[in-house]
């Protein structure tokens, strides 16, 4: 190498990531321009181009800087090019130090378009040191602004995020900055299959994930659908048209030296009317979220249920399930008592409660008129997934059909011999009876779900079929197909005979 030969260092500040979304240029290629330009003006030969593509804020975030320390450290180049001081250091005190010793003990020069930083002038130094300073304050005014900026923008209903969430494409908006999201009709469709599982089929998260991957419907990026995934698309408000602003705030802590940057989950962020379309219906997402919210204590198998409110009452003061407590032994009827021994909730007769239970939900269903349209709503997209299917398949049976004419053709023409077509039509059969064989099924689930329409107004009726069932796990199942909780709450006990032993207070949570 030359006696004096430099470097040109290349970095994306946040403001250029900005930038490039409004459709600003590629900054490091813009940036590469004026530097080598400038080296050429002065004649400087450069022997090496760090380039930055990560925008990290700390050096343990930039390989690229890191190389270039180390160069620098063993006095690799005479001088550095970057468009400005702060593209070096910028935010963090201790960073800052590191340039500044680096450069100055291995008098390496630092060369911006304005000015030329020489760190054996003493001047230098200081100007040199103030603008790493000032660029600190400035990078966090910037960076307040730009938090600012973007949850001005949540705040109109933009979306402000990179990635759009599943079921949606980001789309820009026409008159005004920032992005809004459009409905991918395939993925939407999954997404509402995904809330129907769960939610009308009663499915357990895993269930959900099985069915999905059984369907062979895919994620975006993924080969299969996870618990985590399912969860995820399950809370997301942006389904019900909202846009979220701090869902996962970055977190920093500093571990062994480096700062770590999470993004746990906040439940305290922030939730705007989104300016684009919703895919889930608003009711159906408050199920949903009230049955996530509940981990309900699962029947084992080998267990007798004795109580057929196990797994749906719950104790309203500390959430804890309501337990059954059996008094065989002086033939007392069996008690419902709060599971947790420091609650102070009072207990209850168990067969009290039940009858009160059932009782209520009489008179809801007796009233309820059903909101055809919600389920309406997510029975079309099991179809259209089905019907998507049987397109799809009913493509593939043709091109077979086809396949199959032509090699009659070839036979006819003497161009296959007969070895040939029997060995090659037998395989184009073998996948036309397998294709059939798949529409029929996937025909029939059509059907079937259809049938499933119709069942609904028999609800009326299920409070006389609870009468008639004769085990209580009977009675639990049906519970749970009609109700996702009950909440119970008892304030004064019933000491004298005089005083009502069904003054509890219950909430029950139907499923429709
Ligand atoms: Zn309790």
């Amino acid at each position: 190498m030359p006696n004096e030969t430099y470097a040109i260092y290349l970095r994306k500040s946040r403001e250029d990531i900005e930038a490039e979304k409004y459709g600003e240029g590629e900054t490091l290629a813009r940036h590469e321009k004026i530097l080598s330009t400038l080296a050429q003006k002065r004649n400087l030969a450069i022997g090496k181009i760090y380039r930055e593509v990560v925008s990290g804020e700390t050096i343990n975030e930039r390989k690229e800087m890191q190389k270039l320390l180390q160069d620098v450290e063993n006095e690799t180049w005479t001088g550095v090019l970057v468009v400005e001081v702060e593209r070096l250091a910028r935010g963090d005190t201790s960073d800052q130090g590191k340039v500044l010793k680096a450069f100055k003990y291995s008098h390496t020069k630092i060369i911006t378009p304005v000015k030329t930083y020489d760190p054996d002038n003493e001047f230098d130094e200081e100007y040199f040191e103030f603008g790493l300073f000032m660029s600190r304050r400035e990078y966090k005014t910037i960076n307040r602004r730009l938090q600012r900026g973007r949850e001005i923008s949540v705040q109109e209903g933009k979306f402000v995020g990179n990635i759009p969430p599943f079921g949606y494409t980001r789309i820009k908006l026409k008159n005004s900055k920032g992005y809004s999201l459009a409905i991918d009709r395939n993925e939407a469709c999954i997404v509402k299959e995904i809330f129907r599982l769960y939610l009308i089929e009663n499915n357990t998260i895993n269930s959900v994930v099985k069915q999905l991957n059984n369907m062979g419907v895919k994620p975006r990026i993924a080969e299969e659908w996870t618990a985590s995934s399912v969860k995820d698309i399950l809370s997301n408000p942006t389904y019900i048209g909202k846009v979220v602003w701090n869902r996962r705030k970055q977190q920093k802590k500093t571990k062994d030296g480096r700062i770590i940057i999470t993004r746990p989950r906040n439940s305290n962020f922030l939730i705007y009317d989104g300016l684009h379309e919703a895919i889930i219906d608003n009711k159906i997402w408050e199920l949903v979220q009230e049955k996530r919210k509940q981990n309900t204590p699962k029947v084992k198998h080998n267990n007798i249920v004795k109580n057929p409110l196990v797994g749906i009452i719950f104790c309203e003061k500390c959430g804890k399930p309501m337990q059954r407590r059996p008094y065989n032994k002086y033939n007392k009827p069996e008690v419902l008592m709060c599971s947790n021994s420091k609650c102070d909730n009072i207990s209850s007769k168990l067969y009290i409660v039940e009858n009160k239970v059932i009782e209520a939900l009489q008179i809801y269903f007796q009233n309820y008129i059903i909101d055809y349209k919600v389920l309406e709503n997510l029975k079309f997209s099991n179809n259209l997934i089905l019907e998507n299917n049987i397109l799809e398949l009913q493509k593939l049976l043709e091109r077979e059909n086809s396949k199959l004419n032509k090699i009659y053709e070839l036979l006819e023409n003497n161009i296959y011999s007969k070895e040939e077509f029997i060995s090659r039509s037998k395989k184009i059969k073998n996948n036309i009876r397998n294709l059939e064989n798949r529409l029929n099924e996937y025909n029939t689930t059509i059907l079937k779900s259809d049938k499933e329409r119709i069942e609904i107004p028999k609800l009326k009726n299920i409070m006389e079929l609870y009468k008639k069932l004769e085990n209580a796990e009977e009675k639990n199942v049906l519970l749970k197909s009609l109700v996702f909780k009950i909440t119970y709450l008892k304030r004064e006990k019933s000491i004298k005979k005089t005083s009502d032993s069904t003054e509890f207070e219950l909430n029950i949570f139907p499923k429709i």
